[in-house]
């Protein structure tokens, strides 16, 4: 750590700094490997000589409700953000979450109403950038193309001028190409840009809380999983990409050194991830299961199974074939569909809704990223037919039943290895948002909401298909003066973070929050010290009305995540 002053100069008691680093979907199942073999002297440093322990994300383990839980100390049921989408579809076509859906505060909310500053970098959900928090960069679901994405607004000409190709964003075009080397040059690029980027905040702001987060790595995850993993069905034997994910975490081990050199002293670091990675083997194509299993109809659907029975097999073909039986989506397909990119482009419920008998279904998945189903339900969805009551609980039972027996007549396996509903996952005053039904499915199946040609389908067919899963365990790595040192912990929650980031700036938390401040992790002096503060007033939420979206920029996220390939 640098020499910087650790107190303000005025004989006032010295600042408690806490430096928060995000690597979003990382995992101890590939850290801890590389960090024995020494490829990773920093993390490897940090997990000597603090605490480590796995991180348990939210259901569904997903970067925003992930990321807004470990930020807000809050279950979904309480912050609201559940999904890259908001709340219930209730079969209509999904409109991305913005922070105005937030109905909780996050720490550098929280920071800024004590009158305190921060820096933060990159975190979901921060467009437009708030400047009455210090410095904001924005990050994932921030509107594709926009250049407002740095506040205070001067600041984004300084660093355009000091570092070479600053930008938002990795260019999802090259993935839609397959174009895997251009790629994955841009995101060890954007790597280098937002490393550039922090450093310069960190030397320059004036901070007390930094919260500094990387997304790139999730993104390579998803997409070169299978070079690396000679397990995985789809590996293609050894080649340009099987050290990608691992050279990453060099890059970025690298970056998290010069971090701890730009940081005062006295600062206590927190480093996590919103979720772990997993292998992806197989798709669950849940929309096929739930017609297979006479839980939902399509309207014509003799044509459209014949349509998609041509699936994967050539898709030129496939959209002569689509064309020939009429089906209205086609003309939206065509474009993609001619550089053999079927799959993905079939993979969003808003491109089959229109397919849907409402009339004859009881339960539909509108976002397989949520993990959830939703039952028809009359007086709630707008062509419900399924009365609450016993009818409800019938189909939730029998949904529950089959997908629990649910098989992978390839190996015999379970598909799925939980169901669990909502009001035993959600709790708060929002926890209606939340799907009837959580599906966990089992660690290297991911569902998804589209037509496939059957219910399970193996990954991995094209350069541009993901093979790297979200995993519900993360990672949390604590060091620092107020920390202990080389102990390893059980299992905490992702709710844990902001109560704990609170603690050890000597700030009190809110009585409602989920998690609590991890003193298990902490040192018995320090707790001795500070006792838990706890606010008789909670704080407040900052103003939404400077988060409306206009229907471009919720079209620009849908882009931007559809690019990336998660709808
Ligand atoms: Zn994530």
């Amino acid at each position: 750590m640098s020499d910087g002053a650790n107190g303000n100069g005025s004989g006032a008691p010295p600042r408690r700094r806490v430096l928060v680093v995000g690597l979003d979907a990382a995992t101890f199942d590939l850290i801890l490997p590389w960090v024995d073999a020494g490829v990773l002297p920093t993390l490897g440093r940090l997990i000597r000589e603090g605490v480590h322990a796995p991180l348990r994300s939210t259901l569904p383990a997903l970067t925003p409700p992930g990321w807004t839980s470990a930020a807000t100390g809050r279950n979904p049921g309480k912050h609201n953000v559940f999904n890259f989408y908001r709340g219930r579809a209730g079969g209509l076509q999904p409109t991305p979450v913005t922070p105005g859906d937030l109905r909780s505060p996050r720490v550098w909310d929280i920071v800024a109403q004590h009158g305190l500053k921060s820096i933060v970098l990159r975190m979901p959900l921060t467009y437009p950038p708030q400047e009455s928090v210090g410095v904001m960069v924005s990050g994932i679901m921030t509107p594709k193309g926009t250049e407002d994405f740095v506040a205070p607004a001067s600041l984004k000409s300084t660093l355009e001028a000091r570092i070479p190709r600053y930008r938002m964003e990795v260019d999802a075009e090259n993935l839609r190409q397959g174009d895997l080397d251009t790629f994955r040059a841009d995101a060890f690029d954007l790597q280098r840009v937002q490393t550039e980027e922090a450093l310069h905040c960190l030397r320059h702001a004036d901070w007390d809380l930094c919260w500094v987060m990387s997304h790139t790595l999730d993104k390579l995850q998803h997409f070169f999983w299978r070079y690396m993993d000679r397990t995985h069905p789809a590996y293609p034997g050894p080649g340009p990409y099987e050290d990608t994910i691992r050279d990453f975490h060099i890059a970025f081990d690298q970056a998290l050194a010069r971090y701890l050199e730009a940081v005062p002293p006295g600062t206590n670091v927190v480093l996590l991830s919103d979720h772990g990675s997993a292998p992806l083997h197989t798709y669950f194509c849940v929309m096929n299961w739930l017609a297979d299993a006479r839980f939902l109809a399509l309207r014509d659907e003799g044509a459209a199974r014949r349509g998609l029975a041509a699936m994967g097999v050539d898709a030129k073909a496939l959209v002569r074939r689509l064309k020939s039986v009429g089906l209205g989506w086609v003309p939206r397909l065509v474009p993609r569909a001619l550089k053999g990119q079927v799959p993905q482009a079939m993979s969003s419920f808003n491109k089959i809704a229109g397919r849907i008998d409402w009339s004859r279904t009881r339960a539909y998945c509108p976002s397989a990223p949520g993990s959830g189903l939703w039952v028809n339900l009359k007086g709630r969805e707008p062509e419900g037919i399924v009365s609450p009551g016993a009818e409800y609980e019938r189909v939730i039972a029998e949904l529950r039943e089959r997908l629990l027996a649910y098989r992978d007549p390839k190996t015999g396996e379970p598909v799925v290895s939980a169901v669990h509903r909502r009001e035993d996952i959600y709790r708060g005053p929002h926890a209606e948002g939340g799907p009837d039904l959580l599906v966990e499915t089992a660690r290297t199946v991911c569902m998804i909401e589209g037509l496939g040609r059957k219910s399970l389908m193996a990954a991995g067919k094209g350069p541009e298909e993901r093979t790297g899963n979200h995993a519900r365990d993360g990672i949390l790595v604590a060091y620092g003066p107020d920390v202990r040192r080389g102990e390893t912990l059980p299992t905490r929650a992702i709710e844990d973070v902001a109560p704990t980031v609170l603690y050890l700036m000597g700030l009190p938390i809110d009585a409602d929050m989920d998690g609590v401040v991890l003193t298990d992790a902490l040192r018995p002096e320090r707790l001795a010290a500070q006792p838990i503060a706890v606010n008789a007033e909670p704080y407040a939420l900052p103003d939404a009305g400077s988060f409306r979206y206009s229907a471009d920029d919720e079209q620009r996220i849908q882009d931007m995540l559809e690019g990336l390939g998660y709808v």
